[in-house]
């Protein structure tokens, strides 16, 4: 028995399912998962001494691959200061002012915790803020595991082939609008039919939790019209992609402003970390200013601002996002080419570093034609591919992160040990 093997079967005994956030558990490809030890760069390394190319980078918290020295000396110096005050520190503030800097739609900021947390509170501002009850999101976009955004979400919850959750009360989810991605013409009758009742869109700008979707063409500007028009709030889920697609995220890459924006992952450096902020005048609706309450014990905590802080000095001296851009779509032409010959059916969605395999589909751009892929044809993709030391995410749900430590021969192997796992070329 391997060591991972081992460890699993502890974990078992002791942790739901052995893990702690359901994906990892590799239910939709099968298999048992690799514990892993430690990282550096874009590789990691397992309890039996495997090295792998991670294509996952925590699901998309590290924009700098694993254990960037920077962000280790900030995490290191700040805890030896003390690990959390429950007190107003500098470096919050400084954050603050940063990400205002990269992101000027994000005037004020709130901290919390995790992306959950930060797309909750949006969602209770946005109705404090409009008085108005309704939600609209979309079928396979993610938001975290509160109870009024768990209806018909991505990741996890799609991997898993579940509708919502269990223990979420009809209550709960009775004023959440689901609505297909992707459709401007689904988003205008809703508002047309009950648009004084709705406080808000929220949406992640491109898609990355059905696998990677992009926005169609006049989709994001479409919503910003329709919510403008109807006093609503328009709220960018920028959890992925905020300091992923560019220091402006995709409301910067789009040229769309949201009314208010979700951040986590990146923002923390790999530390529990993510905020929602926007306009002064609605940010100030919160407590203690105004009467919507949100709260954290940990929130802003010191160590973990100054992973955040660490990261977001990378990218102002670094600008990674060139040599991600020109990589990833080296990449994705090098990957289709290389499933085209082999006769593979595929679609490559791509937006910047972030992107995706489907297997047996033609275009994907909504969660019915994600879900109508060949999700066991990449279960034994995902697994020749970690056979070959590549870990991909363990589901046809998730996106692929190319970090800005993934070099040029990183790519090589990664198109490699695609053509290996789908075998020969076809011969005509
Ligand atoms: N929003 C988006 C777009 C996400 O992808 C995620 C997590 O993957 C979340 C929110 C929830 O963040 P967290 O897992 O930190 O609670």
């Amino acid at each position: 028995m391997s060591r991972s093997e081992a460890l699993f079967e502890r974990a078992n005994r002791v942790i739901p399912g052995g893990v702690n956030s359901p994906v990892r558990a590799f239910r939709a490809v099968g298999g048992l998962p690799p514990f892993i030890v430690s990282g550096s760069g874009a590789e990691i390394v397992d309890a039996d001494g495997r090295p792998y190319v991670d294509l996952v980078q925590s699901w998309g918290a590290l924009l700098f691959g694993h254990a960037r020295t920077e962000v280790v000396e900030a995490v290191r110096e700040a805890a030896s200061r003390g690990t959390t005050f429950g007190a107003p520190t500098e470096a919050e503030v400084e954050l603050a002012e940063r990400v205002r800097s990269l992101m000027p739609s994000v005037e004020m900021l709130r901290l919390v915790s995790s992306g959950t947390e930060a797309a909750m509170s949006a969602i209770r501002l946005a109705r404090g803020a409009t008085g108005r009850p309704a939600v609209v999101k979309f079928d396979g976009c993610y938001h975290g595991h509160s109870d009024a955004l768990l209806a018909s979400a991505g990741s996890g919850v799609a991997t898993l082939s579940l509708p919502g959750s269990a223990g979420v009360p009809e209550g709960a989810v009775a004023d959440t609008i689901v609505l297909p991605y992707n459709d401007l013409g689904a988003v205008r009758t809703a508002f047309e039919r009950e648009g004084s009742r709705i406080a808000c869109v929220i949406v992640e700008p491109v898609a990355a939790n059905m696998g990677v979707v992009v926005p169609a063409p006049g989709y994001l500007a479409g919503l910003r019209d329709v919510t403008t028009k109807h006093g609503a709030l328009l709220i960018f889920d920028e959890v992925i992609t905020g300091f992923r697609l560019g220091p402006a995220g995709a409301q910067g890459r789009f040229g769309v402003t949201p009314d208010l924006t979700v951040l986590g992952k990146v923002l923390g450096g790999g530390m529990p970390l993510a905020a929602f902020g926007g306009h002064r005048d609605l940010m100030e609706h919160l407590a203690p200013v105004g009467p919507v309450y949100q709260a954290g014990t940990l929130s802003g905590n010191p160590v973990a601002v100054a992973a955040g802080l660490a990261t977001l000095r990378l990218i102002e001296s670094e600008d990674p996002y060139p040599s991600m851009e020109r990589r990833a779509a080296e990449l994705a032409v090098a990957a289709s080419a290389t499933l085209a010959e082999r006769g593979v059916s595929h679609v490559v969605n791509r937006e910047g570093p972030l992107f995706s395999i489907f297997l047996g589909a033609e275009a994907v751009t909504d969660f019915g034609r994600a879900k109508a892929a060949d999700h066991a044809a990449y279960a034994r993709l995902f697994h020749g591919m970690l056979d070959r030391g590549i870990y991909l995410p363990p589901s046809g749900y998730e996106a692929w992160f190319l970090s800005a430590a993934h070099d040029d021969g990183h790519a090589e192997r990664i198109v490699r040990a695609l053509g290996e796992s789908v075998g020969a070329p076809a011969t005509s």
